[in-house]
């Protein structure tokens, strides 16, 4: 008779904790999963791909709008929220069962519940106990808000994606990824915008010029941006909609009041500190390179060990774990040089360093190149909307240490970049690349010149 029940049991049943137990599963590991709410998880249910199904939905106004100049007559274009929302949730539907199915057939029990740890190798799921050797916390995050008076009233990305009526009206708090494309979603299907952040830029820690960029393009769409700006309380107007009032003695009104201002882990009340597993300051369990934890039998991927908090991330943590326990090949996820995107309108791609980074790890030895233009698009089109991209390279090897990119397909093409990067290709093999023509990501192998800022803007 076997010792434990399973050889791994997973809680959550996200991107991470489905791929890991998948491929642990498809190595002849006995494995269950516990989901207490839908299988899916943030990405498939509440983040990623809702959001970018509502991004796609949005990007429609851009085609109408830009459709003139190419010699069509549109007529004016009607939207309806609810078709879209309707539709959104039948392909999730659809995407669920999926998830179900492959975790079925990979031979993983899933087990519906919450679950909370009783001890090292034992998990307690609706009163009922099950045992495993290894254990994975996959749990992943949840939305947080700052405590300030009023804030009952606001929405996080969960209740946006799930809206019954779009707003005419919506102000947004934060500047990180999910504000800035629910800013795109909104302002995409007629919103007024209003986005409050409390720094001078949005998108603190990514490429200064792309911020710069993508501040200029979102007001160039008509969404008011308040830097440097904080909300002091919200109040419930005596009709309808909501009053934010700022710290600077603004009152701004709208029918909606979103916050976006970051997620933290899912590790209350898993009973993570009765059997000893560490958590640091904001609750997120604390592991090593094989995203074990101070339990050596009990590991932990994903946003709930709040690392770098992207689903492939999770994905290559989880399976990295399959690997290693349950395939004979030790594997550790790689955090170096992850892409990744923010779907923005206009997009954003980006992977290795922004100049900020480079510069103080490498010091003055760090060479830039950029590119500024229109779209050959837009010049037809007559949207005023520019692209930019911008190359990081270490001026004492070559090696290209960053590539950033706003503009229409930036994630698609970074993610062919990423490739370069992590195989550590120097700017002069970029030079030599064959430029595909015309497009925009030839401007990638075309840079000459390198860019000298000019003294008052140098980078620190
Ligand atoms: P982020 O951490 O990216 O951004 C949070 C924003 O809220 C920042 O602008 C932050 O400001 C601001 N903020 C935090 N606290 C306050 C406060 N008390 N008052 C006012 N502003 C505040 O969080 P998100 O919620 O946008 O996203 C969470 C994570 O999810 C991301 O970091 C990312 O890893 C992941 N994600 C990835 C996506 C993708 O890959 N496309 C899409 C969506 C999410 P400051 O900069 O000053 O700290």
């Amino acid at each position: 008779m076997a010792r434990y029940d399973f050889d791994m049991i997973t809680i959550g049943a996200g991107s991470g904790g489905v791929a890991s137990s998948r491929r642990a599963g498809s190595y002849g590991a006995r494995v269950a999963i516990i989901e207490e709410s839908r299988i899916g998880g943030t990405c498939v249910l509440r983040g990623c791909v809702p959001k970018k199904l509502l991004v796609y939905g949005a990007q429609f106004s851009d085609a109408f709008a830009d459709a003139a100049g190419f010699g069509w007559h549109v007529p004016p274009a009607t939207f309806d929220w609810p078709t879209l929302i309707a539709a959104k949730n039948k392909e999730l539907d659809r995407l669920e069962q999926i998830y179900v199915n492959m975790l079925r057939n990979s031979g993983v029990e899933i087990i519906e519940g919450r679950g909370v740890l009783v001890d090292p190798h034992t998990i307690e799921v609706g009163g009922r106990r099950y045992t495993a050797e290894n254990i994975l916390v996959a749990t992943g995050g949840h939305p947080t808000v700052p405590n300030i008076p009023g804030i009952e009233h606001v929405i996080s990305s969960n209740e946006a994606l799930d809206l019954p009526t779009l707003p005419r009206k919506i102000v947004i708090v934060g500047g990180g990824y999910i504000a800035v494309e629910f800013a795109g979603i909104f302002r995409g299907f007629g919103s007024d915008v209003v986005e409050i952040i409390r720094r001078e830029e949005l998108l603190h820690g990514f490429d200064d010029d792309l911020r710069v960029a993508l501040a200029q393009e979102l007001r160039g769409r008509g969404i008011e941006i308040h830097a440097r700006t904080q909300v002091a309380r919200i109040e419930k107007a005596p009709r309808e909609g909501y009053s934010v009032f700022t710290t600077i003695g603004q009152e701004i009104s709208a029918d909606l009041v979103m916050y976006a201002t970051g997620r933290a882990p899912n590790t209350k009340g898993l009973g993570l500190d009765a059997v000893g597993v560490k958590t640091n300051e904001r609750g997120a369990v604390s592991v090593d390179e094989w995203q074990r934890s101070s339990i050596p039998n009990i590991y932990a991927i994903g946003d709930v060990t709040d690392q770098l908090n992207l689903t492939p991330v999770a994905i290559g943590e989880g399976r990295a774990i399959a690997e290693t326990l349950y395939n004979n090949n030790p594997t550790k996820m790689d955090h170096e040089n992850v892409p990744t995107a923010v779907f923005s309108q206009p997009p954003i791609g980006t992977v290795g360093l922004s100049e900020e980074q480079a510069r103080r790890q490498y010091g003055d030895d760090v060479d830039i190149y950029c590119a500024r233009f229109k779209p050959m698009k837009n010049t037809l089109s007559g949207r005023d909307e520019r692209t930019f991209m911008k190359l990081v390279v270490d001026g004492k090897t070559d090696r290209v240490l960053g590539c950033h990119m706003i503009g229409v397909d930036a994630p698609e093409i970074i993610q062919g970049l990423a490739i370069a990067v992590k195989c550590g290709a120097s700017k002069r093999m970029f030079d030599q690349t064959v430029g595909l023509h015309p497009s925009a990501a030839e401007e990638f192998v075309t840079m000459r010149e390198k860019f000298v800022r000019p003294q008052k803007q140098a980078a620190e």
